[in-house]
């Protein structure tokens, strides 16, 4: 029966270490940290997102700058935001919560946020550092699958990561940082035959497709480190994710559940990003 891995502590910790260095910073160095969060819109999933990012940049002491903008903003508003935002001393990390309505192009909003601001990681300058092996800003959900790994023990180092989805957000970013740790990385995608022969030659499966429970228990390679980033809300309102956990911990040896498992280490990679900008905005890191 597979270990739980616990991704609520683990972000526990990863928050507890950066309260510890923003009070160091604050006290020590007068650099108060600070992101804002740009929200397009009323969407209500969005609204909760925004809200539990600016409550965890609270807990940590970050300071967070809200900006809630109506659904029938321009593109050339939201622009304007941005470069103030590029601009302002107090500001290091910049979030554009997504989606962003029609009427605004979101590959453009993307770009305009400073690349040393870019507390995503989106910003096609961040994706090219982790690319090219010298990341600044990681996208957080990847950063947090990695740093769930680490925490576990589980080193990826010559073993063979198989990665399902191949999106910006999760998928690509996170097989170049499995890459960066030394794994052999698979990535599989919708056109990808025979995902069950794939997915059971991975000493290290991370599921990040959006289907409820589509990778079988029997799929998986026993004794492997199973990362399911999938959220999917099943008709009576449960969230699963796109592992089927109960078969799947009969073979693994460590697998994340859902909701509890990459979901809560987002933020903390957020808040991560946010300080590290903070830092870099005053030359204290290399
Ligand atoms: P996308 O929809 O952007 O990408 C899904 C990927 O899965 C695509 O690459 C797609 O392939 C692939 N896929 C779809 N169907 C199949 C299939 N039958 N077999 C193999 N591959 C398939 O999703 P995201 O990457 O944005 O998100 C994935 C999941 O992770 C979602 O459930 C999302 O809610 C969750 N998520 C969780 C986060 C968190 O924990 N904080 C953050 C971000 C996402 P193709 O490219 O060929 O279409």
């Amino acid at each position: 029966m597979a270990t739980i891995i616990d991704g609520k502590l683990i972000a526990q910790q990863v928050r507890s270490a950066l309260k510890e260095e923003i009070a160091y910073l604050r006290d020590k160095k007068g650099l108060q940290p600070g992101l804002a969060v740009v929200l397009v819109g009323n969407d209500p999933a969005s609204q909760v997102y925004v809200r539990n990012k600016k409550r965890a940049c609270e807990e940590v002491g970050i300071a967070s700058f809200a900006h809630e903008l109506v659904a029938g903003t321009t593109q050339k508003e939201l622009l304007a935001l941005v470069e103030r935002l590029n601009r302002d001393p107090a500001v290091h990390g910049i979030l554009v919560q997504l989606p962003l309505p029609d009427q605004i192009d979101e590959t453009r909003i993307l770009n305009a946020i400073a690349p040393d601001k870019d507390a995503d990681g989106f910003h096609p300058v961040n994706v090219g550092r982790l690319a090219t092996g010298t990341p600044v800003f990681r996208p957080c959900t990847p950063w947090g699958v990695m740093e769930l790994l680490r925490a576990s023990g589980v080193d990826p180092a010559g073993r063979h990561a198989v990665v399902v989805g191949r999106s910006n957000i999760v998928g690509k970013p996170v097989a170049l940082m499995l890459l960066a740790a030394h794994a052999t990385v698979t990535i599989c995608h919708s056109r990808t035959p025979d995902l069950a022969v794939q997915v059971g030659r991975a000493d290290i499966l991370v599921a990040a497709v959006g289907k409820p429970r589509m990778i079988a228990g029997d799929w998986i390679k026993p004794g492997a480190t199973v990362i399911d980033v999938g959220i999917n809300r099943l008709p009576d309102g449960k969230l699963c994710g796109d592992v089927d956990f109960e078969a799947a911990r009969q073979r693994a040896a460590a697998i994340t559940p859902v909701p509890g498992g990459v979901g809560p280490m987002t933020i903390a990679m957020l808040l991560k990003n946010t300080v590290e900008a903070a830092k870099r905005s005053r030359g204290l890191v290399a």
